[in-house]
C-alpha cells in the first residue's frame, strides 16, 4: 500500500501547531531517521516532529489521519529488526525531548515517566530512591522504545519483561483520541487488557506519551558469579539445572569460546578463552545469599565447570556487566565492514542446549561467522552473523542460517524473537509462529487503526 508524502504546506503547519524549532524536513535530520541498529535498508520520513508533550502528539496524529500519513514513532532507534524505519515515509514522531521524569513515588515503587526518558538516567535517578526499573536491554535505550518492543535484559530472568513492569499508559491512538489504560494497582481483572497489548506492539497501535512504571528495590546483597565449562553443552545444561531447581539467579547469562574471544581482542581483557555463564544473585541477607551461592557450585561442578569466580568487588561487576552488554559492539568493532544479521530466538529453557547446538551446526554447515550469546536463563539465544554486505552469496548463506534456527525454535514450542520484536527483519517469520491468529492479529489492527497510519509495514505481513 502506498502513502502519501507530506506536503510542504503540511510541514507548515506541524511548525505552526508544534513549534518551528520542533519541526524539521532537513535532510541531514530525516538522514538521521532512516536507520535503526540493524542490517536493513534505510528510509527517510518525509518530516521529523518533536513532540513536548501529549497534545503536539495528537496534532500531528489528526493531521496523519486527514490526509492518510504514516506516522512512525521514534525513541533512541537502537532497535535491531527495523521497528522505528519509517518504511513508508510520513512523520516520524522523535520523543527525545519528552523526556521527564514526572514524578517518583517510593513508597509504590512506582515512577510516571515521558516515553524519552533513557532507562539509564532514570536508574541514576532512583538509585538515590533504593529503587530501580529492572529490564535493561544493554543498548542506550529509552522507555518509549523499550515499551515499543517489549524490551528485555539481563535481569529478566529473575524481575520480567518491560511488559511486567508497566502499570498504565497514557496513549494516543489512531484517530487521535488520548486514552488511559491500567492503574496504579499492581492488580487487576477489570476489562480486556488492552495495557498489555499496547506493550510491544512497536507504535502500530497507538503512540505512548506517558508510563507508570513497576519498580524494585534495590537488593541488599549481592553475588556475582563466573564460571567456565570445558563445552557450550555443559554450561548450557547447567542453565537448565539453575532454573529447575529454584535457584532464582537474578541475571544467568550464556557466551561461547567465540565470544569471550571477541571481548578479550576488543577490551583487552583475558577472560577464560571457553564457553561461559555470567551469574548475579540477589538476597536481603548474606548468610541466605552465601547458601544459594554455595548450592549454585555444587550444581556447576555436576556440569564439569572448570573455573568459578565469585566475591567480585563493585567495579569489577559494573565492568564486567558493562562487557557482556557491549557483546554485540565488541564484535562489530573486530569486523569492520561487516554487517551483521542478529537471530534472536527463544525457546524453553529445557531446549535451550538444543538450541545452541543447532544454531552452531547451522553456523559450520553454511560456513559463515557465527557468535553465539545469550540470556540463558530466559531460554533466549543471540547469533551474531556476520557477513559482507557486497557478497550477495554471504548475505544469503545468513539467511538460511537464521531461518533454521529460527524453524527450529518454533518447532521446540519457541518464538523467532524473545526481545527485539518484529519490525521488518521478522516478517517473515509471522505466519508460521501464529498460524491461524494471524488473522485476529490482523483484525485487531484494524480495528485500532483502520487507516493503517500507525508505523506501516511492521508486525503484520503483508
Ligand atoms: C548493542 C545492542 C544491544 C541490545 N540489547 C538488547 C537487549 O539485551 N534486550 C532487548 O530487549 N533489546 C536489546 N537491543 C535492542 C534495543 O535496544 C531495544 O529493543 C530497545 O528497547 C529499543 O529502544 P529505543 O529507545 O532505541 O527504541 P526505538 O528503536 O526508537 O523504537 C523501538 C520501537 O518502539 C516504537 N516506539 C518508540 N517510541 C514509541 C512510543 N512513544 N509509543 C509507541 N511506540 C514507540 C518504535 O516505533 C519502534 O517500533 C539492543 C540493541 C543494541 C544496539
Amino acid at each position: 500500500m502506498e502513502y502519501p508524502r507530506v506536503t510542504p504546506e503540511d510541514v507548515e503547519f506541524l511548525k505552526q501547531a508544534i513549534g518551528p524549532s520542533h519541526v524539521s524536513a532537513g535532510e541531514s535530520n530525516r538522514d538521521l531517521h532512516s536507520r535503526d541498529e540493524s542490517y536493513l535498508e534505510p528510509h527517510r520520513p518525509d518530516v521529523v516532529v518533536w513532540p513536548q508533550g501529549t497534545q503536539d502528539v495528537v496534532a500531528a496524529v489528526k493531521l496523519a489521519a486527514r490526509k492518510g500519513y504514516a506516522v512512525t514513532p521514534w525513541c533512541a532507534g537502537t532497535s535491531l529488526e527495523g521497528n522505528p524505519i519509517p518504511v513508508k515515509g510520513g512523520i516520524c514522531l522523535d520523543f527525545t525531548e519528552m523526556n521527564r521524569i514526572l514524578e517518583v513515588r517510593e513508597e509504590d515503587l512506582q515512577a510516571d515517566v515521558e516515553p524519552g526518558v533513557p532507562y539509564r538516567a532514570l536508574n541514576e535517578r532512583l538509585r538515590h530512591h533504593g529503587l530501580f526499573f529492572p529490564p535493561d536491554p544493554g543498548a542506550h535505550a529509552c522507555i518509549g522504545g523499550m515499551i515499543g518492543n517489549n524490551a528485555s535484559g539481563v535481569r529478566t530472568v529473575a524481575y520480567g519483561a518491560t511488559r511486567d513492569c508497566v502499570l498504565a499508559l497514557e496513549v494516543v491512538m489512531a484517530d487521535g483520541n488520548v486514552i488511559r489504560l491500567g492503574s496504579r494497582a499492581i492488580k487487576s481483572s477489570s476489562g480486556y487488557d488492552l495495557l498489555r497489548l499496547m506493550v510491544g506492539s512497536e507504535g502500530t497501535l497507538g503512540i505512548v506519551t506517558r508510563a507508570t512504571l513497576r519498580l524494585r528495590g534495590l537488593p541488599p546483597e549481592y553475588l556475582t558469579v563466573v564460571a567456565s565449562f570445558p563445552t557450550a553443552r555443559d554450561a548450557c545444561d547447567a542453565v537448565r539445572d539453575t532454573i529447575r531447581y529454584g535457584l532464582n539467579p537474578a541475571a544467568l547469562e550464556f557466551m561461547d569460546a567465540a565470544v569471550v574471544g571477541e571481548i578479550n581482542r576488543d577490551r583487552k581483557m583475558s577472560l577464560d578463552g571457553k564457553p561461559m555463564l555470567f551469574m548475579e544473585f540477589h538476597n536481603v541477607n548474606a548468610a541466605a545469599l552465601e547458601g544459594q551461592v554455595g548450592m549454585v557450585e555444587e550444581l556447576l561442578r555436576e556440569h564439569r565447570v572448570e573455573k568459578i569466580d565469585r566475591g567480585i568487588g563493585a567495579d569489577e561487576r559494573a565492568r564486567l556487566w558493562e562487557v557482556r552488554h557491549g557483546a554485540l559492539e565488541s564484535i562489530k568493532r573486530n569486523h569492520p565492514g561487516r554487517s551483521v544479521l542478529l537471530v534472536d530466538a527463544c525457546v524453553p529453557v529445557s531446549r535451550y542446549s538444543e538450541m545452541v547446538d543447532n544454531a552452531r551446526e547451522a553456523v559450520e554447515r553454511e560456513g559463515v561467522a557465527g557468535f553465539v550469546w545469550g540470556h540463558a536463563g530466559d531460554g533466549n539465544l543471540h547469533l551474531g552473523l556476520m557477513y559482507d554486505p557486497a557478497d550477495a552469496s554471504a548475505r544469503r548463506a545468513v539467511g538460511r542460517v537464521n531461518r533454521a534456527v529460527v524453524e527450529h525454535a518454533i518447532a521446540a514450542g519457541g518464538t523467532c524473537t524473545g526481545e527485539h520484536g518484529i519490525g521488518c527483519g521478522k516478517l517473515p517469520f509471522v505466519e508460521a509462529e501464529h498460524g491461524n491468529a494471524l488473522e485476529y492479529m490482523r483484525r485487531v489492527k484494524a480495528a485500532l487503526d483502520p487507516q493503517g497510519i500507525l508505523n506501516p509495514g511492521k508486525m503484520l505481513p503483508g
